[in-house]
């Protein structure tokens, strides 16, 4: 059983497929579906040729391809090679009975001897717990720009995707404010952009708020701290992009010892990706814990030939 029709979920089954293993994916969402949840103008920071999948050629027309068109090839890949999908159907929990595994999804119970969690990080944002969170006008994940057009926007973060959300949205006519908690725009924004939104903020064409946090979202204003004190803002839309992590609760629940460290690593043998439980396999951005930045599609696709050698072989 793979649990997760990202990515790395369907390169696991591809690898199942060419080994002669009997697989079947569990999806609770749509195919591929946090990149279909992405920002629809989202751009990789990969090239084409990085992201590809059993060195399925992946054509795009530009070096770095555009959301859609990684779509396209990752259904293409499911659709092509009629790999065994069930979309729309989650996995709940999965208890371990002697060698077998129980996974009970949203509709029905199976029984697998191997199962690999390719999760993903993206179904759980990283909230403030600030009142106001919940109110209609805040969101913690990022669309489409159009949708701010003349509005006044807070942006919460200062990672790539509250960067790239701000410069759209300032571009879509929208009037932004970001509110960054460290000192600066963040060191692993893509090099390409950096300077774009650093000369944006000097300029004054978006306004940063540095060293600040929110410490109220109401309906028509949002309350800020920072070391100038306490300051009140006009506002219309709040956007939380501060990250978002892997369901630890799922990984330890089926038995997953998660490192004590803050990083909350899942435990697993770096040769062949079992965790430390027998017949429990990761893969994917969900071997980083919080550090959702250390595993991607680029260098994770190797999970899924590392899983299959080894189950193969057992
Ligand atoms: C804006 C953005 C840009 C990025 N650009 C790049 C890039 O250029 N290059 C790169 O290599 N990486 C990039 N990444 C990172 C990359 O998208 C992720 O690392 C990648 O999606 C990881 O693949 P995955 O299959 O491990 O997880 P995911 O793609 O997140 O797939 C996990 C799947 O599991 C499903 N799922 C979750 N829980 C359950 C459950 N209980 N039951 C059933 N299904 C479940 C989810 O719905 C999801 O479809 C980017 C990420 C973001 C946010």
């Amino acid at each position: 059983m793979i649990v997760g029709g990202g990515p790395i979920g369907i390169a696991c089954a591809l690898e199942a497929k060419k080994k002669g293993l009997s697989y079947l994916i569990l999806e609770k969402g749509t195919l591929v579906n946090s990149l279909y949840n992405y920002p629809s103008n989202m751009t990789f920071f990969s090239t084409s040729e990085k992201l590809e999948l059993d060195e399925i050629p992946f054509i795009s027309t530009n070096p770095k391809p555009h959301k859609q068109e990684a779509l396209e090839y990752y259904r293409r890949i499911v659709t092509s090679n009629h790999l065994n999908i069930h979309l729309f159907e989650k996995v709940e929990k999965i208890d371990t009975e002697a060698d077998l595994h129980k996974v009970t999804t949203s509709k029905r119970t199976y029984s697998s001897k191997n199962v690999i969690i390719a999760t993903g990080f993206y179904d759980i944002p990283n909230y403030l717990n600030v009142p106001g969170e919940d109110l209609p006008k805040v969101a913690h994940y990022y669309g489409d720009p159009h949708f701010y057009a003349t509005q006044k926007t807070i942006v919460v973060g200062a990672s790539n995707s509250a960067v790239d959300a701000a410069l759209e949205i300032y571009r879509k006519g929208g009037d932004v404010t970001m509110v960054v908690r460290g000192p600066a725009i963040g060191e692993r924004v893509k090099y390409w952009v950096k300077p774009d939104i650093d000369n944006r903020i000097d300029e004054g064409s978006i306004k940063a708020i540095f060293n600040a946090e929110i410490k109220e979202i109401r309906e028509n204003k949002v309350v800020i701290t920072s070391k100038d004190g306490e300051q009140v803002l006009e506002n219309d839309w709040v956007l939380l992009l501060t990250g978002y992590r892997p369901n630890f609760e799922f990984l330890k629940d089926m038995g997953i010892k998660l490192s004590e460290d803050g990083k909350r690593i899942p435990q697993y043998d770096p040769d062949t990706m079992e965790s430390n439980v027998k017949g429990i396999y990761l893969a994917g951005v969900i071997c980083g814990g919080v550090e959702t930045h250390k595993w991607f599609i680029e260098n994770s696709r190797v999970h899924a030939k590392m899983i299959m050698e080894d189950i193969a072989s057992s």
